[in-house]
């Protein structure tokens, strides 16, 4: 699944040409840089993958989720609609921008569902932070609606879901503002980095500036033009954006390879009784980065994963294992614990974040399990993983005694 699986020697041409210049800042030095501008060409291929009017990268894909919402123009004080499965940066980034997070269910999508937005939705809801979970996506034809009979402002968290789409539209490109990360685990890297997109032209300034210090980057010289706005520094580096772009490049193959690893895998286990996987809302669209398998109950599920650990499969379920993807294991954005003091703190809280009920994200969480799909297995290796993966659920299913 990860860009990391596929690494080497264009990597390293694209930071060679940096190195022979020296130029590792993403602006100005024009004479200097021999027309190398790598940030811009790792924008230039996020567009022609995701078919975006605008690309910015940024640092990381929390820098770019913290950007796209304050872009998308949400602050101090609104209530923003966020899954309880995430990374947590999803909700650090709206908790960061002074934001308050409302949390709301998931359902077999793994990610928000129509119905669990509605059921917390108030007057006072500003946007959502929706996140197409483990290379997959929302469901959109549900979804959009209550986007635009509430007037809220969407921003999608894509950050595992890069050349994911659905219905033919890139995800990220459903709301005001969208964004990526191409961090080492992603389905691309830059190391570090992120991307934000939108089709907005005034979003689009607004996140240049903001992850700048302001600056508005208009005419060559950066420092001595105007700044429009506050900002701060979520800058990219010349030598991320070299690697971002090569790998970038890369997805739409890597798709097509994950998808038909992925297809052998899903259609062997399918024949294992007791095996259900989560809801794709546009298979065609599917990055097919992750197999996300549903156990009957959440403690099959655990003993399904004690098998797997007994037998070196790795597959992993968010409640039973700390990958810190689930609000099981954020006690400490429950109790909102800081190292100062955040907005929500001194505003309210719109719910009571150490008691929500979330019942069907548990059952569902519960009984997940997700595997991480590799472009570069053979045949071979599939059929033996999954052979190996029904083992192991037949052994907890159908005991034998
Ligand atoms: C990885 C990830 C992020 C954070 O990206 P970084 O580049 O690691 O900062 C944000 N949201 C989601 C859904 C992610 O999976």
């Amino acid at each position: 699944m990860p860009g990391s699986e596929l690494f080497g020697a264009e990597e390293q041409k694209e930071v060679n040409d940096v190195m022979g210049t020296g130029i590792l800042f993403r602006y100005n030095h024009d004479a200097q840089r021999n027309n190398i501008w790598k940030a811009r060409e790792f924008e230039a291929e996020v567009k022609k993958v995701t078919g975006a009017k605008y690309a910015h990268a940024v640092s990381s894909g929390s820098t770019a989720v913290s950007t796209a919402l304050a872009a998308a123009g949400i602050g101090a004080g609104d209530e923003v609609i966020v899954p309880p499965f995430t990374y947590a940066a999803s909700v650090e980034a709206v908790l960061f921008v002074g934001a308050k997070p409302v949390f709301a269910e998931i359902d077999e999508t793994l990610c928000l569902s129509a119905a669990g937005i509605k059921k917390v939705l108030t007057p006072k809801t500003k946007g959502i932070c929706l996140v197409h979970m483990c290379g997959g996506m929302a469901n959109m034809d549900e979804i959009m609606p209550i986007v635009k009979e509430h007037n809220l402002v969407l921003v999608e968290d894509a950050g595992q879901a890069f050349g994911s789409s659905y219905k033919g539209t890139s995800v990220g490109l459903f709301g005001k503002t969208g964004c990526y990360s191409f961090d080492f685990f992603k389905i691309a890297t830059a190391g570090e980095g992120g991307v934000l997109v939108t089709d907005d032209e005034v979003a689009y300034k607004l996140a240049d500036s903001y992850s700048d210090h302001g600056h508005d980057h208009v005419g060559n010289n950066r420092g001595m033009e105007q700044h429009p706005i506050i900002g701060f520094n979520y800058r990219i580096s010349e030598l991320h954006a070299a690697i971002g772009k090569v790998q970038t490049a890369r997805v739409p193959d890597v798709i097509r390879r994950n998808n038909k690893n992925k297809k052998l895998l899903s259609e062997l286990l399918s024949k294992t009784e007791g095996i259900s996987f989560a809801t794709i809302p546009d298979p065609d669209g599917d990055s097919a980065t992750f197999l996300n398998m549903l156990l009957p109950d959440t403690a099959a599920a655990k003993a399904v994963v004690d098998e797997f650990n007994k037998a070196g499969v790795t597959g992993f379920n968010y409640w039973f294992i700390n990958m810190y993807h689930f609000i099981n294991q954020w006690d400490h954005i429950k109790q909102l614990k800081t190292a100062s003091k955040l907005a929500v703190e001194v505003l309210g809280a719109p719910q009571d974040y150490n008691n929500l009920e979330l019942p069907k994200s548990q059952e569902v969480i519960g009984r997940l399990i997700s595997f991480g799909i590799r472009c570069t297995w053979t045949e071979e290796e599939v059929r033996s993983l999954a052979k190996n993966i029904a083992a192991c659920v037949e052994k907890v299913l159908v005991p034998v005694n």
